[in-house]
């Protein structure tokens, strides 16, 4: 028997709460009956509220990438050109995916660690008449950096320009009111913010951008939204097979969700990165992201000479998993996520675990007090909080 508790302290999957876990224990029902129609229903109208649409929020059977994919298999034609903004790992995928589906891509690129600048594209946009779309995430989940989509919205919803937001850790973790943005793609997974375990994701488009996938003719099979859209509208269906335990799921997720309310499930995570931030800074290692920091993780520096797979295969001896940085920057930072069904007391567990790993595997001690500093930040946080970034 393992005497230790595991604390998922990584961007997904994230801890999955009891609530959760039970309602999805519960027998199997059947994807095109009443029960499951109910439960499509529940789901779909706090799914609105979560997301701040009108639209229908999709769900889809597939991890975030799959969503991504759809969306610009649904919104694009081959050759028209998008504009990638790239700063991470995330945003590359998005250059891949695009390039993929035959688009004529233009990326916009920024170090890792800083976020576009929202001047940047719409320079980008006035200088090429052409682009049908930007594409970018709300949160560089590989640097932790969070990308001013708010800003970008307000160029994208005055021309013909699709913005395509990947929120996949974003959503449910700071707000993302896409009809006030003017956002006209938002995508999310089930496996980070959602506190649903992975394979779900869930895609909604504006108003506009629905007028727009009706003109493009379909290129895949599976990922035929607008199909989904339909089926979902008269039936409370998926076009295939849902994934029922999942969904079930989510629905208990969202009613913890709105039971706490929005505004205290974003306080709770500005309250998170505080303690993270603060405590890190505390014990004497540098932040990753200055500035433009992310709500769901938290980007560490290693010290000079240490590996960050060392650090967190260290931390996991306390039960802490965190997770390494990517590449390129894999073994220089480390992340640590607080994302989903996590609370003060994890971070607390979390930092202790850093400094703990990093001081066996240097043989140096790091600042005291990283824990004190932590829990101030929190109490602080707890009475003003950054809620609107
Ligand atoms: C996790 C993540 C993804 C990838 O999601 P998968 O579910 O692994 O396909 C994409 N974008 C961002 C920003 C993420 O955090």
């Amino acid at each position: 028997m393992k005497l230790l508790s595991t604390r998922l302290l990584t961007p997904g999957p994230t801890p999955i709460p009891d609530r959760v876990r039970l309602a999805m224990a519960e027998p199997m029902i059947h994807h095109r009956k009443p029960d499951f129609v109910a439960v499509m229903d529940e789901t779909q109208d706090m799914l609105r509220r979560l997301f701040g649409t009108e639209q229908v929020v999709l769900p889809l059977s597939c991890s975030g990438t799959g969503a991504m994919t759809a969306a610009v298999h649904c919104l694009f034609e081959k050759g028209e050109r998008v504009l990638v903004a790239e700063a991470g790992k995330f945003g590359e995928r998005w250059a891949e995916i695009a390039a993929t589906r035959g688009l004529d891509v233009a990326t916009l690129s920024a170090p890792w660690g800083s976020a576009i600048a929202p001047e940047r594209v719409t320079d980008a946009l006035d200088a090429d008449p052409s682009i049908r779309g930007v594409l970018i995430q709300l949160s560089e989940t590989s640097t932790g950096v969070q990308h001013p989509v708010r800003e970008i919205a307000e160029q994208t919803r005055n021309r013909d320009v699709m913005l395509v937001a990947d929120g996949i850790s974003s959503v449910g973790i700071a707000p993302t009111p896409m009809d006030e943005w003017g956002v006209d793609c938002l995508i999310t997974g089930s496996q980070k913010g959602l506190m649903v375990p992975p394979g779900l994701s869930l895609l909604a488009f504006s108003a506009r951008a629905w007028k727009r996938a009706e003109g493009v003719a379909p290129s895949c099979f599976y990922f035929n939204l607008l199909k989904e859209k339909a089926t979902l509208l008269s039936r409370s269906q998926t076009m295939f097979t849902s994934p029922v335990s999942l969904i079930i799921g989510l629905r208990e997720a969202l009613r913890m969700i709105f039971e706490a309310g929005l505004p205290a499930l974003y306080a709770r995570q500005c309250g998170l990165t505080a303690m993270a931030r603060a405590g890190i800074s505390a014990m004497g290692l540098e932040l990753f992201a200055p500035e433009h920091y992310t709500l769901g993780l938290t980007s560490v520096k290693m010290p000079e000479g240490l590996a960050s797979s060392a650090v967190t295969k260290k931390a996991a001896e306390l039960g802490v998993i965190m997770s390494t940085g990517q590449a390129p920057m894999k073994e220089e930072t480390l992340r640590l996520a607080h994302m989903g069904w996590v609370d003060w007391a994890d971070i607390l567990a979390g930092l202790h675990a850093l400094q703990w790993a990093v001081e066996s595997l240097t043989g140096r001690k790091l600042s005291a007090g990283a824990l004190d500093a932590a829990m101030a930040a929190w109490h602080e946080s707890m009475k003003e909080c950054r809620t609107n970034p």
